[in-house]
């Protein structure tokens, strides 16, 4: 049942898309049964070069996977801009040494502090989307001004090119979940990378070799961030997905649907498993399980909680 829609019990549709870095994985996402894909991670076509990919090579990527996820019918596919900076670096785009990487120079300050590179980045987007089934978002928006000001660079080159677009914003930092209801009427949806969230919620590097486990996506300061922004977006008649590790984790599926969630993009192997999981669900089932959720002291009585 993998290539068939995923569908609550009480007929609600949810898009099971995917997080791909490659051709490759758009072909396995496909194969898989993906309705589209979450989160391109471009920054993967950036790093392990000596210089940035030019426009035509960057056109010819995005185009040749926009192609790939539409053999068969029609897929969205959600490209996120470059999101470099703190655990990412690239050799050819030297940040200063900075004391708090990932409080620093990363996601979408990067890009408008080096204009011709988002610029030729968004060119190369823009100019694959002839069939319209791509959309564009921007990595860590934290303040209104960085995404009017982004979102303005995109118009303009869609308007020279003459082509739509679709713009979305990723929700990963506090300051973008608790204002969603600033910025909910300048997108066209938003898309929660909880491992960022999560991080910068609770203040844990999600890398940190003895406190990542600590920084689960279920705790419930998290997932009161999750629904502030799922209630914005309703209220200005927008979709959520959620893109980060916990869209894969089957435990939080259901907590993730209760709270507003109509996307989940999900690591490839799991697109199956996360389909099937959503079949078994009612949607107000999951609301009054996910309220539960949300009013717990702790991750583990989250995790502890039966639905
Ligand atoms: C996230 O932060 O949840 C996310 C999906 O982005 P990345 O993991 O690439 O930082
Ligand atoms: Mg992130």
């Amino acid at each position: 049942l993998a290539h068939s829609p995923a569908v609550t019990t009480d007929n609600i549709h949810i898009e099971v898309a995917a997080n791909v870095t490659s051709l490759q994985d758009v072909k396995n996402a496909r194969e898989m049964g993906c309705d589209g894909v979450g989160l391109l991670r471009t920054e993967f076509i950036f790093m392990d070069k000596d210089s940035a990919p030019g426009l035509e090579e960057q056109t010819k990527i995005y185009s040749d996977m926009a192609k790939e996820l539409n053999l068969n019918s029609s897929k969205p596919l959600v490209i996120r801009t470059l999101d470099v900076g703190g655990d990412k670096p690239l050799k050819y785009l030297p940040i200063d040494k900075e004391d708090n990487p990932f409080l620093g120079e990363r996601g979408i300050r990067v890009s408008l502090n080096h204009k011709e590179l988002f610029k030729e980045q968004i060119t190369a987007i823009i100019k694959a989307n002839s069939a319209e089934t791509i959309h564009i978002m921007f990595p860590m928006i934290s303040m209104l001004d960085e995404l009017l000001e982004a979102k303005e660079i995109v118009n303009q080159i869609a308007v020279s090119i003459g082509v739509k677009i679709k713009i979305g914003m990723m929700v990963e930092v506090p300051s973008a979940a608790l204002m969603a209801n600033i910025f909910a009427p300048h997108v066209d949806f938003f898309s929660i990378g909880a491992n960022d969230l999560t991080q910068y919620t609770m203040a844990i590097d999600r890398g940190h070799p003895k406190l990542a486990g600590y920084a689960d996506g279920l705790n419930p300061s998290v997932l009161q961030l999750i629904k502030m922004t799922c209630d914005a977006a309703k209220k200005h008649n927008i979709w959520v997905g959620v893109c980060g590790g916990i869209a894969s984790d089957i435990q939080a599926v259901p907590i993730l649907l209760g709270l507003g969630v109509t996307e989940l993009s999900v690591s490839i192997p799991m697109i199956p498993k996360v389909k099937s999981k959503v079949r078994e669900l009612n949607i107000s089932t999951c609301k009054k399980h996910a309220e539960k959720c949300m009013s717990l002291a702790t991750t583990k009585q989250v995790r502890d909680l039966k639905l």
